[in-house]
């Protein structure tokens, strides 16, 4: 059995009443390891902790570029343990091995650009409308951030919140999710290394009640970096009517993946691959509504499901397996409810809708393609986060993109067309934070990230991403060799 700790104010410890909670490995059913569920005491600790380590100590004297160096040296110390923080990721989650390992090492590179931004971050002199004044503007630190993370790709979601955050000079509490807290806690022990004053990173988790929701409410918190689902986001958002924090939200999607006729064929069917069974489905960018053009549509659809049948399902950990498990019983059943219903709403069971044979153990779910005539069919509407792929057939341009716009999310969106004039007239008209042309869930950390509507507001990565963790100071100064004159007198 595995035994994480807690890291706070630069110290690894117990949660403050003894609790431990378990975690279960997916690909097996079984418990794996276990982890101290924060309390209310442990959470106001840990804010406490970061709320010094802003003000006093080593941490506001260091200059940004000293600031950089340490985020340097965490890219180093990350993509050294990148094999076994995937490794640890993977059993926890049931993510995929090849998956967690390569996202542990791209987090480096996370780590790495927000180093470099650190001395970057600058304000600006303004040419006041005044005589005798010079006024400027400089980016200070939002203050204690409480960065929030879902289990399905925590290092990687907790880098885009903690490289700005630190870069730009804030402290942090990170809470990771209780479905898999495993590889964050043994993150911390990365951090450890890296030498950040105490305080300066604190790890927790436990469960949205009490945890989630002491930390999100906790008055010292200045800023709240969340990522997951939608109706969670609603608990956070009303929590921080106690902190009035600005809230970052990353949530959930249910994004369109646009086919023409005329695309490359090949390519068209890797996006909808990559886009629906890759990480099992569990991606917030998953492209799990398919729409496709009449003249290629059935071809099309038997393609998918040839390549859907060919996916080798099995232990994630394993070098040849291509999907791994759900990471939790209860989405597998959620997901079995939601196809259950759309076939008797009348989408037809392309493939899978089963759970394989042979895998009963862990939670597997077989690659499954619905071909739903409308939109009216629940899978077509809700999050599955799970490898079920509706296809929708249009007919021209217009209905493709009314089609994809008829939800209330707006993450990602991929069009497959050869057309350069209908590249831009479709990407202009789809509203979503991310379009791919011709590609499929490429991420980095130059690129902002996050959505439109109920998939959440904000940017993650890029230079945007420096601005959600800072905040404008405006200096005024009086440049006159006289004093500043008395406002009761009459000139
Ligand atoms: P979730 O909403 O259940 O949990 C997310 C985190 O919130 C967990 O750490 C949880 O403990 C915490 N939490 C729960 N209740 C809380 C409360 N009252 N106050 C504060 N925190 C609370 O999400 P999940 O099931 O772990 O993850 C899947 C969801 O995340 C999907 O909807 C997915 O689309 C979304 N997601 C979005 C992105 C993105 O960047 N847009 C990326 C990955 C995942």
């Amino acid at each position: 059995m595995n035994e994480y700790q807690l890291y706070i104010d630069g110290e690894f410890c117990e949660a403050s009443d003894g609790n431990r909670f378990e975690s279960t490995n997916p690909a097996t059913g079984e418990v794996w390891a276990t982890a101290p569920g924060a309390t209310e005491a442990d959470v106001d600790r840990a804010v406490r902790a970061a709320k010094r380590a802003l003000t006093e100590g080593d941490w506001p004297a260091l200059t940004a570029t000293q600031r950089g160096r340490l985020l340097y040296r965490l890219a180093d110390l990350v993509a050294e343990a990148a094999h076994d923080l995937g490794s640890i990721e993977t059993t926890d989650s049931g993510k995929l091995a090849a998956e967690t390992r390569a996202q542990s090492a791209y987090v480096a590179d996370y780590y790495r650009y927000f180093a470099g931004l650190a001395d970057k971050i600058q304000g600006d002199t303004l040419p006041i409308d005044k005589p005798d004044l010079h006024v400027f503007t400089t980016r200070e630190p939002v203050g204690v951030v409480a960065a929030i993370v879902p289990w399905n790709a925590e290092m990687f979601l907790t880098a885009t919140k903690v490289g700005p955050a630190l870069a730009a000079g804030n402290t942090v509490v990170i809470k990771a999710s209780e479905v898999a807290p495993a590889p964050l806690l043994a993150f911390a022990r990365v951090i450890d290394e890296v030498g950040f004053p105490p305080g300066v990173v604190n790890l927790i988790t436990g469960f949205g009640e009490p945890c989630g929701r002491a930390l999100t409410s906790h008055p010292m918190v200045d800023k709240v970096a969340f990522t997951g689902g939608v109706e969670t986001a609603r608990h956070v958002v009303a929590n921080t009517v106690h902190n009035l924090a600005p809230v970052t939200l990353e949530l959930g999607g249910k994004s369109p993946i646009l086919v023409f006729d005329d695309a490359d064929f090949e390519g068209a069917v890797n996006g909808a691959i990559a886009g629906n069974f890759g990480a099992s489905g569990q991606s917030c960018v998953a492209g799990s509504r398919v729409f496709v053009q009449s003249g290629i549509h059935d071809e099309f659809v038997a393609e998918v499901v040839r390549r859907a049948e060919q996916i080798r399902i099995g232990d994630p950990l394993a070098d040849d397996t291509q999907m791994g498990p759900l990471a939790t019983v209860a989405q597998r059943d959620r997901i079995e409810d939601v196809v259950a219903e759309s076939t008797a709403q009348g989408a037809t069971l392309h493939t899978g809708g089963r759970r394989p044979e042979g895998l009963d153990d862990g939670w597997y779910y077989q690659p499954t393609v619905l071909g739903c005539p409308d939109q009216d069919v629940r899978s077509t509407r809700v999050e599955l986060f799970g490898p079920v792929m509706s296809v929708l057939r249009f007919d021209t341009e217009d209905e493709a993109v009314t089609m994809a716009n008829d939800t209330e999310f707006g993450l990602g969106a991929g069009v497959f067309t050869r057309d350069v004039s209908r590249v831009h007239r479709v990407s202009r008209a789809i509203r979503s934070g991310i379009v791919w042309v011709n590609t499929y869930r490429a991420v980095s950390p130059i690129a902002p990230f996050g959505g439109f509507g109920d998939s959440g507001s904000g940017r993650e990565a890029g230079m945007d991403a420096i601005h959600e963790f800072t905040t404008t100071k405006t200096v005024w100064i009086n440049t006159s060799t006289e004093p500043m004159a008395n406002p009761f007198t009459i000139r």
